[in-house]
């Protein structure tokens, strides 16, 4: 029998994935929101398929990893064995790897410059591929930290429409680690709100729950299904 037809397991002792499960769960009810609404992404940066496959046969679907080389060598065996998996990249992602994101990744949430949207969308076209697109943001406006200034946000999203023609479904933050994460959350809900996009990246193992609140369509969720790193 196909393992990927097997119901979720919960064990007596539960694992990190049952754990963040019941809280997104609690979270949902709480906010009045349709567990459905949440994707949970499993990021599984630095673990191996050791560690990975435990987490798949207990019925999670949905993984995020931060880097494409790394992505490219742990995925397609896993992709192969287990078809119906969906892969998300999170981490940056220079042009020169566009070609190779497009083919892997159902998701990539880290766009945040012209000349990666111009790359993105070459190889969608190329390839005939539509992963699905959200706009970095920089909320805390650091300035190590990738995304495009809040200032910034209207007048990107409508270049990679009007100038790319790329189809962005939402927006992704990472808080700043020192700032209570609401008002972050808050302000990217906001702009996509105007923005008219429906899909939100916010939320990680220490405050998904905040971000179930706020909106969060999608959480990334890494130690607290995986373990430290
Ligand atoms: C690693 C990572 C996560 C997961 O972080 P945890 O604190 O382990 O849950 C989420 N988002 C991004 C962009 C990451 O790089």
């Amino acid at each position: 029998m196909a393992v990927d037809n097997m119901p979720p397991v919960i064990s007596d002792s539960p694992s990190g994935l049952a754990i963040v499960e019941r809280e997104v769960a609690r979270a949902c009810r709480d906010a009045r929101r349709d567990r459905a609404s949440v994707t949970l992404i499993a990021v599984s940066k630095t673990f191996d398929a050791e560690a990975i496959v435990p987490v798949i046969q207990t019925g999670q679907r949905v993984f995020g990893e931060n880097r494409v080389q790394e992505a490219k060598a742990k995925w397609p065996s896993l992709m192969n064995d287990y078809p119906d998996l969906s892969l998300h990249l999170i981490g940056p992602l220079q042009s020169n790897k566009a070609r190779e994101a497009v083919a892997l990744f159902d998701a990539i949430h880290s766009l945040d410059r012209a000349s990666l949207c111009e790359a993105l969308a070459k190889e969608i076209v190329k390839q005939d591929k539509r992963p699905q697109l959200f706009v970095q943001l920089n909320t805390g406006e650091e300035p190590q930290k990738a995304g495009i200034a809040p200032p910034d946000a209207d007048a990107f999203l409508a270049n990679c429409r009007e100038v790319y023609g790329l189809q962005i479904e939402g927006l992704m933050c990472i808080p700043p680690v020192d700032d209570p994460p609401a008002p972050h959350f808050a302000l990217t809900a906001k702009i996509a709100a105007r923005n008219g996009l429906k899909l939100l990246s916010m939320g990680m193992s220490a405050d998904f729950e905040t971000a179930i609140q706020l909106g969060a369509t999608h959480i990334r969720v890494g130690s607290a299904i995986f373990g430290k790193r």
